[in-house]
């Protein structure tokens, strides 16, 4: 946060510091100054007109709803979703795994600067959703990037309301289990197509990156996703399958084996 960021002695300078005490009581005092010049440019170049509350806070990055009047964002209804990325170095620690062997990453990856870590992960983000938008499976468009700050169409209803987590979703059908059913065969399909068609596994697939919109799932929070060909890229695989045969096995579906999904994916 703010006060953390000021006191790890990598915050600007005094003079910046003065300045932003008056507005320390809004509801900006979590955004480091840095986030925030960033967001007041994205107002002032007119990617978005205003910037409103979180939709989501959390260890890594957090998420806010933000309004476009712009013309060249094709967004329906003008909602936008910005994604920052925090840069407190104890988050990014641990995952170190997915950028070892990452081709893509490796040069300009630079473990010891936290702030071009995190604009990696921005990066990554960006370039993965954009192969997975391509690739037609439901997700964000990313449509704005500036360091670790990520602008991404949002998902959610007309009104701004976000879309829930899969984790959340409650069917109230005559026939729960039969809807839950063509929603996981729908979801291996979308696995499928990003490992051959994306060459990407996700590796943090779960119910809690999977968005209900639309009537579809939509995959979200691709920054760790690594390309087929890192090394560990089968194991991500397997617990990304293991993940979410769990999950449908809760709502009661009879699943395909984890074996069987894998060779599904792969073959
Ligand atoms: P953390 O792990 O710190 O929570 P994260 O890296 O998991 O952050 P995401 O999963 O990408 O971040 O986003 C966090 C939450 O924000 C999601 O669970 C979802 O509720 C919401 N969210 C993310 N992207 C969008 C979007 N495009 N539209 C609507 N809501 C979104
Ligand atoms: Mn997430």
């Amino acid at each position: 946060d703010y006060d953390q960021y000021q006191k790890s002695g990598r915050g600007d300078s005094g003079d910046e510091r003065h300045k932003d005490k008056s507005d320390r009581a809004t509801t900006e005092q979590v955004l480091d100054p840095k986030t925030r010049r960033i967001l007041f440019q994205m107002i002032n170049s007119g990617i978005v007109s205003e910037i409103n509350g979180t939709i989501s806070t959390g260890k890594e990055a957090n998420v806010y709803h933000a309004l476009s009047s712009s013309e060249d964002l094709d967004t329906p209804d003008k909602h936008v979703a910005i994604k920052v990325y925090k840069t407190s170095i104890l988050v990014f620690k641990d995952r170190e795994k997915y950028v070892t062997g990452e081709f893509r990453f490796r040069k300009g990856f630079n473990k010891s600067d936290n702030r071009s870590m995190v604009k990696l992960w921005a990066e990554k983000e960006m370039r993965n959703l954009k192969r997975i938008h391509a690739a037609g499976v439901p997700s964000p468009e990313p449509l704005y990037l500036k360091r670790h700050v990520l602008a991404m169409t949002f998902l959610g209803d007309s009104k701004g309301k976000a879309a829930p987590r899969l984790k959340d979703v409650e069917f109230t059908d005559e026939d729960p289990v039969s809807r839950w059913r063509s929603v996981y065969i729908e979801l291996l399909a979308y696995m499928r197509i990003l490992l051959q068609q994306c060459k990407l596994v996700h590796a943090d697939l779960s119910e809690y990156n999977i968005l209900w919109h639309r009537d579809r799932p939509y995959i979200i929070d691709v920054s760790q996703s690594v390309e087929a060909d890192h090394p560990r890229s089968l194991d991500f695989l397997r617990m990304d399958i293991k993940n979410v045969n769990d999950f449908f096995k809760r709502h009661g579906i009879s699943v395909l084996s984890d074996k069987k999904v894998f060779q599904f994916i792969t073959k």
